[in-house]
């Protein structure tokens, strides 16, 4: 009888059953913003430190716009980039993947004969499949050779250098090198790039001085043409990498000599974008992410950034040269004014930019995990562990929860060394570390090696470890992995 009941019920009701879900379904996506689909902007910086912005704690200049967008967005604190260098840092998160995964390491230098193989799947490829423009303005240096530049990648459209600005044939002191047996004097000068095409070079200082303003313009000619339809910016700034250089409109404007002149004009650069969005209506269902590659180029001294406390820099798996800032302002989605304390990685945005457009994953095997909770506000991650990985294809480190295990490893240490000032380079050493556990939560520094303490602790994170190592093989231990693939080569796809 019952059950006769409620197919009656059910027959009677179907359609508005369907009705009613469908509504609900409607109504709960309209309330997560997620049926229009948003706009993202992707600002990446090159070498700036955790310490570096002034909503972390950076002094001696003001960021009023990166202030806004914290007060508006999310502020991540245990946010890290794919790797502590330039190239495998822009393969990570361009694809999702462990740069080792993908065969990218270090820093390509010109005339690379590799980059991003076109087998596989970028951010702006997977997103160009929901109807997306994408551009990309700054920092490519994921291969200059044109089958490896931002065209062949899924952009539209591309204006920027092909590598870092201090790949050229010029000194420290600013000058061309004119002595022969310096090596960087047989650099081929620093081309700008238009589409696959280079249309000038960056010959001076007086040039790189006007590269924020540059690009920052060709930013927001994107966003005002594309302002129709969703679009994709990828926004990678070549500064505050060396050598620095400001334009007039911030030259000895901060209290922190050119570094902190860079960093307001980087501000300013971020305010143009934002009062572009405003003035186009898009300020609302654009989601705009703000971060940097790795961590400060420490032996630069007064021209490098800040690691806000953490161990080394740049060019190392410690905190130092892999924690990051970063945030994240999306209205109606990311609560305003949040600090998320929680485990994510760049690599985990080409699958959050997934979920939230229905774009498909990439057909092969990524790294990266949906973190839409977390920008939700859910305050437990869906990443749980994270490996630092460094050099060619060394797993120097694991993470879970407050944890990290330091493999036994040689690194180029900062510590102790005299650093450079005024674009001239200090000094780094080759220091070892033998295997070693810190607490993250009360020794962020990692100063104090507690693996005798939690031996559980460790075992659990040498599971990680040797799961790892099955998957992409570790040099350190001579093991080979099963899943690594191989670059794009020079004329081979
Ligand atoms: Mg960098």
């Amino acid at each position: 009888m019952k059950l006769i009941a409620v197919i009656r019920v059910s027959r009677i009701t179907f359609p508005s059953i369907f009705i009613l879900l469908f509504v609900m379904n409607f109504s709960v996506l309209a309330q997560d913003g997620l049926l229009k689909k948003p706009n993202i902007i992707l600002i990446f910086m090159d070498d700036i430190g955790y310490g570096d912005l002034t909503a972390y704690g950076g002094i001696g200049y003001k960021m009023p716009n990166i202030d806004k967008l914290a007060d508006e967005g999310m502020r991540f604190t245990n946010f890290y980039s794919a790797q502590a260098i330039c190239s495998a840092s822009r393969a990570g998160i361009l694809t999702g993947c462990y740069p080792n995964r993908i065969g990218i390491s270090g820093a390509l230098f010109p005339y690379s004969k590799i980059g991003i193989s076109s087998e596989e799947e970028t951010i702006p490829e997977i997103l160009k499949t929901k109807g997306y423009a994408t551009g990309m303005v700054g920092k490519w240096h994921l291969g200059e050779a044109e089958q490896f530049l931002p065209l062949q990648h899924g952009f539209d459209e591309y204006f920027g250098l092909p590598y870092s600005n201090d790949m050229w044939p010029v000194g420290f002191d600013g000058k061309p090198i004119t002595d022969p047996l310096i090596r960087r004097g047989k650099l081929p000068p620093l081309p700008l790039i238009e589409g696959n095409k280079t249309i000038e070079y960056v010959r001076d200082l007086d040039d790189q001085s006007k590269l924020t303003t540059r690009y920052t313009e060709r930013a927001i000619d994107f966003i005002k043409k594309n302002k129709q339809q969703p679009f994709f910016l990828y926004f990678a700034h070549s500064m505050p990498h060396v050598p620095l250089a400001v334009s007039d409109k911030f030259k000895g404007k901060s209290q922190q000599g050119l570094y902190g002149d860079v960093m307001m004009e980087i501000d300013w650069s971020v305010g143009q974008v934002m009062n572009t969005l405003r003035e186009n209506g898009l300020e609302k269902n654009t989601l705009v992410i703000f971060t940097s590659d790795n961590g400060p180029w420490l032996p630069f001294g007064n021209h490098a950034g800040s690691s806000g406390g953490f161990r080394e820099g740049k060019l190392t798996t410690w905190e130092g040269g892999q924690r990051e800032p970063a945030i994240i302002r999306w209205p109606g989605i990311v609560p305003a004014g949040s600090v998320n304390n929680e485990l994510a990685c760049t690599i985990d945005l080409l699958p959050t930019f997934a979920a939230i457009t229905g774009a498909a994953l990439p057909n092969k095997k990524i790294d990266g995990i949906n973190i839409l909770p977390l920008l939700q506000g859910k305050d437990v991650s869906p990443r749980k562990n994270l490996y630092y990985y460094y050099n060619k294809n060394s797993l120097q480190g694991v993470r879970k929860g407050p944890w990290k295990l330091v493999l036994p490893h040689i690194y180029g240490s900062f510590e102790g060394e005299l650093p450079g000032n005024d674009g001239y380079q200090g000094g780094k050493h080759p220091d070892t570390t033998g295997l070693a556990l810190y607490d993250l939560r009360r020794d962020p520094g990692e100063r104090y090696d507690v693996k005798d303490q939690n031996p559980e602790v460790v075992r659990d994170l040498q599971n990680l470890v040797e799961q790892a190592r099955e998957d992409l093989g570790d040099d350190l231990t001579g093991k080979d992995g099963k899943n690594r693939r191989e670059p794009g080569k020079l004329n081979s796809n």
